[in-house]
């Protein structure tokens, strides 16, 4: 009988103690590819502050998409990675060494570089 008290996150498993949830719980592992960032500005998009405040009140959408948008980027804020459908993409530059495991208990997504799950800075 297999010991799941000690299932550490690995990149050999597909089953492991979550990190987000403390549940011992399968997970689906993902690849990554990059696609370059289509902002006019050419530096990733973030919606805070007063222009999250105007989006939440755009007209142009209904209220419930309003709602969805701004609960999107208060999670961007907010510092969280996760898995989000967006407009469908094609890319041939695959992000060699960094794959994604997203967990079928709690859906938190951690990030591996390396062989490593990449954690923060606990200051
Ligand atoms: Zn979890």
């Amino acid at each position: 009988m297999v010991d799941e008290s000690d299932l550490a996150p690995a990149l050999h498993r597909s089953r492991f103690n979550c990190p987000a949830c403390d549940e011992v719980a399968d997970q689906v592992w993902f690849n990554a590819y990059a696609s370059p960032v289509a902002n006019p500005a050419g530096v990733p998009l973030r919606i805070a502050g007063a222009d999250l405040e105007r989006l939440g009140k755009n007209p142009q959408f209904p209220p419930e998409v309003r709602e969805q948008k701004v609960e999107y980027w208060n999670r961007v804020n907010g510092g969280e990675v996760f898995l989000d459908r967006w407009a469908p993409t094609q890319s041939e530059l695959f992000v060699a060494g960094l794959e994604i495991s997203v967990c079928r208990a709690c859906l938190a997504a951690a990030i591996w570089m390396g062989g490593e799950r990449v954690t923060r800075d606990e200051t």
